[in-house]
């Protein structure tokens, strides 16, 4: 009764507060985390990029880019294919039909327009298919200089173009990364996104470490290395390509705003997608491990008081024994002992 009554009591406090957790594991662990990663879009910010500019380039006009574009990414359900998407209704394009259409993770989408190859991802995709990207390679680190993420467009393995998209920081990311610091916690941004984009925003944010590049498949491989480093790590990401490196963590941490999959993955989930409740978790974490000891000495005083007592060592001096009457009040005392405490847990301040 001691431990499952402050670990349900605990969590359900969580619950009022807007974070719901697993198992008493994922709380307890908490307490120990020194490193945080976050995963950059949806978790520190908005996921909900929008497009800012479209550049053309090659004889292409901005429409035919934003056109293109969108035929592209019809078949993807990344954040950026919708920003994609919503740019051309706003423009009121009419989207040509796109098929052979593949979504290369962490890179974006080829397909077939027209009878045109379309290509249309960062620059290493650009690589990969052997687009040159000299011209306009300085107006683009411009762009990610700002923070914004920046796509070429490639038609028949000619430049098209380049989009500028910006996805807006959370209001409550720059309160939550304050709170963490001030937990004593190492924050580390992780992201598919290139590296100057990445680290304007990591800048802004003051957050101590950036890996940008990383390609899906790879945000688990980076989780592992920090705990092999002795870090103990909570990783925070909302996408199912986070899944794997949520499960990686000594706590997993999903935005509920974001996949299922990463969801299921978690031991804490902030219900409304927000940091803060991170650091509300942590203090959380301490308040139920304190609970149980608590709950220990009560459950194990009336015993250890009462069961002597009853053996009769104070028999030969005072003549007291424990009749079954009082044996069973104290019984039920320390459980009503153990509760009551318990449910002081619910007035923990978060
Ligand atoms: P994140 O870690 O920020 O979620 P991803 O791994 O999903 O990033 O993507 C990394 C980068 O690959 C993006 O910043 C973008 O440049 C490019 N990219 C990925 N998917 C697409 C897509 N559907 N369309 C265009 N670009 C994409
Ligand atoms: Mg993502």
């Amino acid at each position: 009764l001691a431990t499952p009554m402050a670990i349900m009591v605990g969590t359900g406090r969580g619950a009022t507060a807007g974070v719901l957790i697993r198992n008493a594991e994922a709380l307890e662990r908490l307490e120990s985390v020194d490193t945080l990663v976050v995963d950059k879009t949806g978790t520190l910010t908005e996921g909900r990029p929008e497009v800012v500019q479209v550049t053309a380039a090659n004889g292409f006009s901005e429409r035919d880019g934003a056109t293109l574009a969108a035929a592209g990414e019809v078949g993807s359900e990344h954040p950026l294919a919708a920003a994609i998407a919503r740019h051309a209704a706003r423009l009121s394009i009419e989207v040509p039909r796109a098929d052979e259409f593949a979504a290369v993770p962490g890179k974006g989408v080829v397909a077939r327009v027209g009878g045109r190859r379309v290509a249309f991802g960062n620059a290493a995709m650009m690589q990969d298919l052997g687009v040159p990207l000299e011209g306009i390679a300085d107006a683009a680190e411009a762009l990610a200089r700002r923070g914004q993420t920046v796509m070429f467009l490639a038609v028949d393995g000619r430049l098209a173009g380049v989009v500028s998209v910006a996805d807006p920081i959370k209001k409550s990311t720059p309160e939550a990364i304050a709170a963490l610091h001030g937990e004593g916690l190492r924050i580390v941004m992780l992201t598919g996104d290139s590296r100057v984009s990445a680290e304007a925003v990591a800048r802004e944010l003051g957050i101590d470490e950036v890996r940008a590049e990383v390609l899906p498949g790879e945000k688990r491989q980076v989780v592992a290395e920090l705990q092999r480093q002795g870090r103990i790590v909570a990783m925070a990401g909302d996408g199912a390509h986070d899944a794997p490196a949520l499960a990686e963590a000594a706590v997993g941490i999903a935005m509920g705003t974001g996949a299922d999959v990463a969801i299921e993955r978690a031991g804490i989930t902030p219900v409304k997608g927000d940091l803060r409740a991170i650091v509300r978790a942590r203090r959380l974490s301490r308040a139920p491990m304190r609970n149980i000891r608590q709950n220990l000495f009560l459950a194990f005083v009336y015993n250890a008081i009462g069961v002597p007592v009853a053996a009769g060592v104070l028999y030969p001096v005072l003549g007291t024994l424990i009749s079954p009457i009082w044996a069973g009040a104290a019984m039920t005392l320390s459980s009503v002992s153990v509760i009551g405490n318990a449910l002081r847990l619910r007035h923990v301040a978060l």
